[in-house]
């Protein structure tokens, strides 16, 4: 048994046999010159310098040459005298290459004073032409000017001399090449052949290695004496799609992206005439818009390529979204802007779901993306998992409704053609997948770029190389079609990215603006609808586009992260504010149009002034009007409660009574009684007094503060070692009752003091309310510090919930060490309007207008406030910040308690439309107006269907789109009652194309359905 497997194992010195014959081979023709640079610190012209005294630049122990970040300027020089030979190979005729890596935000590279290239972070390799034909005593002189990035430090990062052949011919350095492909591929599958490879190697005639064309005849022995194992190679087939991620801004400005887009298209156009067989692939709808609109030719060429089958849009969303913080209707609207778009400029929707490299994906994407004519998901993001591997390269993706989407993690993006490395990532890919051949996306990314013209000789010289897989353009719609065949397997959870915790936190200022914005377009809409409904006014479709591109731009993956340089969101900051320009105007204007037909009772008052008071929730909700109007109350009426989708009309009257409070320190309601300590400023107690029990178990909303920082990925990155780093505790500096109106005076203010930062805190307990609302404003000057409210709970539960768009999901909250390697990783993750924590009798859940940072315990909510981070932005966050987060404690779990309404209801206010007599009287005529007092336009008439969109239809003006989601869970029946004699017509998808009904109005659980919807007497009439 011994002797047979030794015989069987390949020996360690066939390995160094081979390893050794392949350096040798490389060496004839391979120089590293990395250690001959002379640098010069200023920036003088290259040409003027003498060059000679200047040191020769000492390598550290990277081999790297580096210097300070900071925009510092360093020119490098070298001279190459060309030999005859190097180790005995003659060199004359060879071509002269020399490739280069540098790290810096600025390279350019001359050769005898002429500038050859020009890069810069992303665009960081290059291999530079210095002589087509070498010849004995040829100087050739480089210089080289590289700026240092303003974050990290540069670094001239390698250097080589290539000599090559015609590439029609072989040289050693090729053949090299190919031997190692040749050892990688049987170290995986065959090793016991590398025997045979090492004794093949042992053939090279080494003594001929002064005559050129012997020599090479006997590499080319070489190469038909290893033949055989040409069709194993030959099996697989590397498919090629030229790509070049483009970030809509990230170091750089919306505006420099445009110049990017415009280079990197027209690159791809100019190689495509040399280089037909490239297929190049781009996503981003709105960056075509802005090239159709603003380079019209060369939008006419790309319309060209996409027809002769040579350009592939992919992406099927407006732009390449962050998918954690974001709505599913602003998900929903990613697809819809997006795939009309490329319907109607490139003549079909798209297939392919294309992203990279956003930060996480939630778990409703499938769903989602599948109701938008999408049939695959493609990213490579989670192979920056800094914790576990995700564990599949090919799979089927599981939404919680049972929506499946084939999907693929792609190869890295912003590679180049490099054998070895493709030759590694295809056997890898066969091993992991069962599957021969994998996708490879050639072309310098993140500030576009795509392929080069190198790549593409490279390729073609590694196509006609019998000892390397097949290369094959394709596009990645033929490839995902061919590869992604059943069975795969089935992830049945979010994608959940174990690096940027960050970015749920970082530039809050943004989160705030979107949410503001989201909320906005969905009242915009509604109440558009409505009008439009109720008077026949026309529908502002097109200001309402405008606004929803304006907001899905910003969700872009390094905006709404807030992972850009300071100059990206003060533009981004100009589309928030317009996009809720335009959606203020329509809702105030729509509410106008509808007031101005309710028929209202005569006033019980003298004094009397109307509001009407619109619900924007498909649900009833309680109107207190001292929340919403200081010093005055209701004279008219009893009932208070708005119904759904609806409005009441009350009579108002100034109420002087002003309600004394008996403790400064106490919050009391008929729910809740709640306790300040006068010390801290903390809740030393919430009682809960109708199921009589406490839900603090330690001090509540205290404030706590760690040093974040450490971390190459400031603005991206929480320091994962934050905990053990604890800064001083909060100075509490005052605590006084504040803003004591007359029936709001339950408010607590607390301001504390961290560092340098004031934190003036609204302790809030409104009449009817079980729900304890923290008002902040805060003054944030801290940087590299993470400040985190925490709620101890006498509530023990192994797992929290959290809101993801259109749904919950549950994730660990036992300790670290008892958690599996996977949920170890989720130390801090997303939610967007609540998370809660519930054991089987009772909860609490904490609910925010604009924080989405958690790390919760079996007993405690942590939610994450601000963080500062000082790159790319070293201002990030600092100045002030005004949010509102909440406790809600609750019987029973987040279902029973109505969690996700409590949190719409935190979100969405009720809107107040005050009348005053002269616009009642003046407009028209009593007897024209026919809307009642009170009414409600759409009731879902069920508990867990929560509604995100009533607009217009797209294409037929007589239409109204009604989309909603089951948000427990659990069954639902849609039944639509309405005051407006509305009709349920058929289901929609996302794209509002019809959809067939079998379930007969019921909803499955976490389903998201999208319905036509008409009026009947509009669609009667024909008007
Ligand atoms: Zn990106």
């Amino acid at each position: 048994m011994n002797s047979a497997n030794s015989f069987n194992l390949p020996a360690e010195n066939d390995r160094q046999q081979i390893s050794e014959g392949i350096d040798r081979l490389r060496q004839l023709t391979q120089l590293d010159v990395q250690n001959g640079w002379r640098s010069h610190p200023s920036d003088l012209s290259q040409i003027e310098l003498d060059w000679q005294p200047q040191p020769i630049c000492n390598l550290n122990d990277k081999a790297h040459i580096a210097w300070s970040k900071g925009g510092e300027i360093l020119w490098f020089y070298q001279q190459f005298v060309l030999p005859e030979s190097l180790k005995g190979y003659p060199l004359r005729g060879l071509t002269l290459r020399l490739a280069l890596t540098w790290w810096a935000e600025v390279a350019e590279v001359y050769v005898n004073g002429q500038k050859v290239q020009e890069g810069d972070l992303f665009d960081h390799s290059a291999r530079i032409l210095l002589s087509p034909s070498a010849s004995l005593g040829e100087i050739i002189a480089v210089t080289i000017r590289l700026v240092s990035p303003g974050h990290d430090d540069g670094a001239l990062v390698r250097s080589r001399l290539i000599y090559e052949s015609e590439y029609a011919a072989i040289d050693p350095g090729f053949v090299a090449d190919e031997l190692a492909v040749l050892q990688s591929y049987l170290e995986v599958f065959k090793p016991e052949k590398l025997g045979e490879l090492a004794a093949a190697i042992q053939t090279i005639q080494w003594e001929l290695i002064n005559q050129r064309v012997l020599f090479d005849r006997s590499l080319q022995m070489l190469r038909d004496r290893l033949k055989g194992f040409s069709p194993d190679l030959k099996q697989h087939t590397i498919y090629l799609v030229g790509h070049a991620h483009l970030d809509m801004a990230w170091l750089w400005t919306v505006d420099e992206t445009w110049k990017a887009a415009e280079r990197t298209f027209n690159s791809v156009l100019n190689l495509q005439k040399d280089f037909p067989e490239l297929t190049f692939c781009h996503s981003t709808p709105a960056l075509y818009e802005w090239i159709e609109q603003n380079r019209p030719e060369l939008f006419a060429q790309i319309q060209q390529q996409v027809q002769a089958g040579a350009w592939e849009i992919i992406g099927g969303m407006w732009i390449e979204p962050e998918l954690n913080l974001i709505s599913g209707e602003a998900i929903a609207r990613q697809i819809l802007y997006g795939q009309r778009y490329c319907q109607e400029k490139f003549g079909d929707i798209n297939r392919v779901a294309w992203l990279p490299d956003s930060f996480g994906f939630c778990w409703q994407l499938p769903q989602l993306l599948k109701q938008g004519g999408i049939d695959y998901f493609v990213t490579q993001k989670l192979c920056w998992n800094d914790t576990t591997q995700f564990p599949y390269e090919i799979f089927e993706w599981r939404s919680p409704d049972g929506t499946q989407i084939s999907s693929v993690m792609s190869a890295p993006i912003g590679e180049g053609i490099d054998p070895l490395k493709m030759a590694a990532y295809t056997w890898e890919w066969t091993t992991k997948t069962g599957k021969l051949n994998p996708l490879w996306l050639p072309g310098v990314g993140d500030h576009g770029g795509g392929p080069t013209r190198d790549m593409l000789e490279i390729a073609r010289r590694w196509q006609t190389s019998p000892f390397f897989p097949n290369l094959e353009f394709t596009s990645a719609i033929e490839y995902l079609d061919l590869t992604a065949t059943n069975p795969l397997p089935i992830w049945d959870d979010e994608l959940y990215l174990e690096f940027h915790r960050g970015c749920y936190t970082t530039h809050a200022d943004q989160k705030q603006q979107n949410r503001d914005c989201e909320k906005n377009l969905y009242q915009a809409e509604l109440f558009a609808s409505l009008a439009t409904l109720v008077t026949g006014r026309s529908y502002p479709q097109k200001a309402l586009e405008t606004a929803w591109k304006k907001a899905l731009f910003n969700q872009f993956h390094d905006i709404l992260p807030g992972s850009s340089i300071a100059q990206v969101f003060v533009d981004a900051d100009q589309e928030w504010q317009e996009s809720d320009r335009i959606c203020s105007k329509v809702i105030q204007e729509s509410l106008e149009a509808i007031v101005q037909q309710i028929l209202l009772p005569p006033p019980s008052h003298a004094q009397a002034k109307a509001i009407v008071v619109f619900n924007p929730s498909n649900w009833e909700r309680s109107f207190i009007c001292s929340q919403q109007i200081d010093g005055w109350k209701i004279c008219d009426s009893q009932e208070t409660t708005i119904p759904a989708i609806g409005y009441r009309t009350f009579w108002i009257i100034p109420d002087d009574k002003v309600n004394e409070i008996a403790n400064y320190l106490e919050l009391e309601n008929q729910f809740l009684k709640v306790v300040i300590d006068p010390q801290t400023g903390n809740l030393s107690s919430i009682f809960d007094k109708i199921n009589r029990r406490e839900v603090l178990s330690a001090p509540g909303n205290q404030l706590q503060a760690f040093r974040d920082a450490g971390q190459y990925w400031d603005a991206w990155n929480i320091d994962p070692e934050y905990a053990k780093q604890p800064l001083l505790p909060v100075e509490c500096l005052k605590i006084e009752t504040c803003e004591r109106g007359s029936f709001s005076n339950y408010q607590i203010c607390v301001t504390r003091k961290i560092g340098d930062s004031t934190f003036k805190q609204i302790y809030l307990l409104e009449q009817d309310s079980s729900v304890l609302k923290i008002k902040n404003k805060i003054d944030w000057q801290e940087r590299h510090v993470i400040v985190k409210a925490v709620f101890p709970l006498t509530i023990h539960a192994d797992f929290a919930t959290y809101e993801m768009p259109c749904g919950a999901i549950q994730r660990s909250s036992k300790p670290i060490a008892e958690r599996n390697p996977r949920e170890q990783a989720q130390w801090e993750v997303p939610a967007l309007g609540w998370a809660d924590l519930s054991s089987d009798d009772y909860g609490v859940s904490v609910l925010s207008d604009c924080k989405h940072g958690y790390d919760c315990q079996q007993n405690q909510i942590r939610l994450t406030l601000l963080r500062g981070s000082e790159f790319p932005d070293p201002e990030a966050d600092r100045g002030v910040h005004t949010f509102t987060y909440a406790i809600y404690p609750h019987a029973k779990d987040w279902r029973s308690a109505q969690t996700v309404r409590q949190s719409c209801e935190l979100n969405q206010s009720l809107r107040v439309v005050p009348l005053s007599f002269e616009e009642l009287r003046s407009d028209r005529p009593d007897h024209q107006k026919f809307l009642p007092p009170i009414s409600s336009f759409l009731d879902l008439q069920s508990k867990n269907l929560i509604l995100t969109a009533f607009k217009q239809s797209e294409d037929d003006p007589e239409k109204f789109v009604l989309r909603c989601y089951e948000c427990h869970g659990e069954s639902a029946v849609f039944s639509l009652k309405s005051d407006l004699d509305l009709r349920i017509n058929h289901p929609l998808d996302l794209l509002e194309r019809f959809q067939d009904d079998s379930t007969r109005g019921l909803i499955e659980p976490w389903k998201i359905k999208s319905f036509s919807i008409s009026q009947n007497s509009r669609s009667d009439t024909g008007s």
